[in-house]
């Protein structure tokens, strides 16, 4: 009788535990290192500003918009000691930023008085892109923009004739022009630092994750066991007699190699889970979710990966193996760098065993 095929899946050693949702590829991009001292320009300008105005509008006997600049004037003030500290910088830019732009508009209620108080409104899809990115800046310059043109209409109609419609239309189109620039502007900075961001967490020669990206995601590892004491295992992989490869069939049959083992660890892993190159034929496995009895599981499945899938270089089949140490957060250590050492050393036993195992 045929014997039935069990289908292999990614991370199907795994399959009495759930892939985890929380990828550890989806964590967001950090937060954009500008917009603090930004923020921490425009409360002082506000402080400053909302004071001067204050004492102007006191004189003209707008005793309103008068309480409301001193209002301002001091939370600005108060902000500024939080923004310069806090972990929560897009909630309180948040705050600020409607408190900011909802006195503007009561401010434009008045503009039948100065009219030139419009020239405030251009600043709404500067300060929403540069202070809270493209879409959520996209959000609040489309709200605000809207009420101050809503609000404009009220005040001026278009019933006084075509010379009042041109200064509608200059008002309405630099505001759309500033509206559009900014929004093109923040999307195409984005993606450059996003590319960026890749780039400095990549190995070019592999494509995979590189030991800054092995601190991040580990760094996220750590903060569920310590919340959740939800399992990782780290893997510490090295080739076996790389350098005979290297000798016989050429370097750049070395780099196929590490290509061909990069793309074997990709197709066997979980998304959930990250290998990463750290070093010439060295690589580090990040499993989520997953102990010590499991990671051997994936471990020892690895390494039969690597021995059976057949490299073929430039005519040239490659035999290849790997050797590989395993440490568990938690009973190993938390830090990073000792699990390293841990997986490290049971790396090197298992190479002194004579290679091609696990050692845990
Ligand atoms: P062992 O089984 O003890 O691990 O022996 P090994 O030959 O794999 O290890 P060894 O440390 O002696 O040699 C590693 C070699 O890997 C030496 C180095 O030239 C080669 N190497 C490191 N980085 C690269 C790379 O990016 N491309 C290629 N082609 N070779 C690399
Ligand atoms: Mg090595
Ligand atoms: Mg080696």
């Amino acid at each position: 009788m045929k014997a039935k095929k069990t289908k292999s899946r990614p991370g199907y050693w795994l399959q009495d535990r759930p892939v985890s949702k929380l990828s550890v590829y989806d964590e967001s991009m950090p937060e954009a290192p500008y917009r603090r001292p930004i923020m921490q320009f425009l409360l002082t300008f506000t402080a400053v500003f909302g004071v001067l105005f204050a004492v102007l509008n006191y004189r003209q006997a707008d005793y309103g918009l008068m309480a409301i600049e001193i209002v301002m004037s001091v939370f600005a003030l108060g902000l500024l000691p939080i923004v310069s500290r806090t972990q929560r910088l897009q909630l309180w830019i948040v705050v600020f930023l409607l408190a900011f732009f909802a006195v503007m508009m009561y401010a434009l209620t008045t503009a039948k008085v100065v009219p030139t108080v419009f020239a405030w409104v251009l600043l709404i899809p500067i300060l929403s892109y540069l202070l809270l990115g493209r879409w959520l800046g996209a959000w609040f310059a489309g709200v605000f923009l809207s009420a101050s043109g809503v609000i404009f209409f009220s005040q001026y109609g278009f019933e006084q004739g075509y010379t009042e419609l041109r200064s509608v239309a200059n008002v309405v189109l630099v505001s759309i022009c500033i509206f559009g620039f900014s929004h093109v502007y923040e999307a195409s900075r984005e993606h450059a630092e996003s590319r960026l961001r890749m780039m400095a967490l990549t190995d070019p020669l592999t494509g995979l994750p590189n030991r800054a990206r092995l601190r991040e995601v580990f760094e996220a590892g750590l903060s569920r066991y310590e919340r959740h004491s939800t399992p990782m295992a780290l893997l510490m992989l090295d080739l076996d007699h790389f350098k005979d490869v290297n000798d016989r069939y050429g370097h750049d049959a070395g780099d196929a190699v590490l290509r061909f083992v990069a793309q074997v660890m990709r197709a066997r892993l979980r998304p959930s889970d990250m290998a990463c190159r750290i070093g010439g034929e060295e690589f580090c496995v990040v499993l989520v979710d997953t102990d010590r009895a499991q990671a051997i599981k994936a471990a020892e499945d690895l390494c039969r990966q690597v021995r059976m899938q057949r490299c073929v270089h430039r005519g040239h089949e490659i035999s290849l193996s790997t050797s590989i140490g395993i440490a568990e957060i938690g009973v190993d250590g938390i830090d990073l760098d000792r699990l390293l050492r841990v997986a490290d050393t049971r790396l090197y036993e298992a190479k002194t065993r004579g290679r091609d195992c696990v050692v845990a």
